[in-house]
């Protein structure tokens, strides 16, 4: 069939759009579960529909930013948006998801669809093309991967990631050729906060694009961005998603009960990563484990202390950070308590009784202190700390919280926004 060209937009200034008649067909795809279409990204209809709404006004800019926090979903909407953007039979609100280019996207295999992230170089010399098969595959696994899934499925858990200067000239090499297959040719480059300096080698290519290249960065921290980067691009902005969201999607698509769904939504604080996170390891035990803790530490029982130390550093990192969230969300909602909203609060029945039973031996510094601590300690862990030694630290700082009434000075003074 004959496909008219997609032309993009270039930055700013160089607005030029060009009428082009979009086939709009509505054949439905019977790949549900295979990436990557719009359909299934869970929520975010909004940005959808304005994505889409750019191809069909034929406004596609050809450097864009989709910023929006952790398990959001930016990345696997990139995805979509450049497969709608290649699809061969574009439908009204999804790419079809059966053309030959589909099927190479959903493979992550299509000859111009690139991709660009942090890695764990060994050699200078190494670039993203290394991880490739490592990539095509975590991301397949999951769509709404980060950083820490990332670094685990290649086994790096104590390097760091970064963008090198071999990958920044490997971008603007893959950017000089001409498409194989589609009219255009698409870069997704995750995670540009971890450009450094080599960044701005790829400013001219932003700037002054090969003709029919898109150029989508996926970032989650705006402030660690190249500021010459963020100038040059447009910016999709993507909000976290609503606990109604997650909620239906663990319902419908996960089958949890409505009870086990409603608690996990509201732990993984709008991030779909997290709630996957949380029924991959399941929460069952953090709370009555956490109660535990916090008693034998308002009772200062040391013997009691440290056979919990001993537990809880064996359970894993991913198991660590879930215990601790889990804490941080009960004592939030101890504040809500104390701050006379137990209405708001969303525990279930039981966790609720000990909620309340909890309020009467803290007060809300108390508890702001007790949060700031756990949420140092989740920050601990993800950094790789020694979890007998983070565990027992911050088992003393409870203690002196909770049975000696005494705060950190750093914790003391509260943080009033203007
Ligand atoms: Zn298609």
């Amino acid at each position: 069939m004959n496909r008219p060209v997609p032309t993009f937009i270039k930055p700013v200034s160089y607005l030029i759009p060009i009428a082009i008649g979009t086939p709009i067909s509505h054949l439905k795809s019977n790949s549900y579960f295979a990436p990557m279409q719009f359909k299934q990204i869970v929520g975010q209809y909004a940005i959808k529909q304005r994505l889409i709404n750019s191809v069909k006004e034929n406004r596609v800019s050809h450097a864009q930013l989709f910023l929006g926090p952790g398990g959001a979903g930016s990345l696997p909407l990139a995805v979509a948006y450049a497969q709608y953007l290649s699809c061969l039979d574009q439908g009204d609100d999804d790419s079809c998801g059966v053309c030959s280019s589909c099927r190479k996207y959903q493979k992550l295999a299509h000859p111009d669809l690139h991709f660009s992230y942090p890695f764990f170089a060994k050699h200078k010399e190494d670039t993203a093309l290394t991880f490739i098969e490592q990539w095509r595959e975590a991301f397949l696994n999951n769509p709404y991967l980060n950083l820490d899934n990332w670094r685990a499925s290649l086994e790096a858990e104590n390097k760091q990631a970064n963008i090198n200067i071999a990958e920044c000239h490997q971008i603007i090499k893959k950017l000089s050729f001409k498409p194989f297959e589609s009219a255009f040719k698409v870069l997704i480059l995750w995670l540009p906060e971890y450009l450094d300096k080599q960044g701005n080698a790829l400013l001219k290519i932003i700037e002054e694009p090969q003709p029919n290249t898109l150029f989508l960065l996926v970032a989650e921290n705006q402030d660690q961005i190249l500021n010459t980067i963020l100038s040059r691009t447009q910016l999709i902005k993507i909000p976290s998603l609503t606990y109604d969201e997650i909620k239906s999607y663990l319902v419908e698509q996960r089958h949890q009960t409505e009870a086990a769904a409603a608690e996990t939504a509201y732990l993984s604080n709008g991030s779909l990563t997290e709630a996957l996170s949380l029924l991959q390891h399941g929460n069952k035990g953090y709370h009555q484990l956490f109660v535990q803790w916090l008693r034998h530490c308002f009772a200062n029982k040391g013997l009691e202390i440290i056979p919990f130390v001993d537990q809880a550093a064996k359970m894993g990192r991913e198991n660590q950070k879930n215990f601790f969230r889990y804490g941080i969300n009960f004592i939030r909602e101890c504040c809500l308590i104390l701050s006379g909203a137990a209405n708001l609060v969303h525990l279930p029945p039981a966790e609720l009784e000990t909620a309340q039973k909890m309020t009467a031996v803290m007060n809300i510094s108390a508890a702001n202190a007790i949060i700031a601590e756990l949420e140092q300690a989740h920050y601990h862990i993800e950094r790789n700390a020694n979890p007998k030694i983070l565990f027992l630290d911050v088992s003393l700082q409870l203690v002196k919280i909770l049975s000696f009434k005494t705060i950190r000075q750093q914790w003391r003074t509260p943080y009033i926004p203007n």
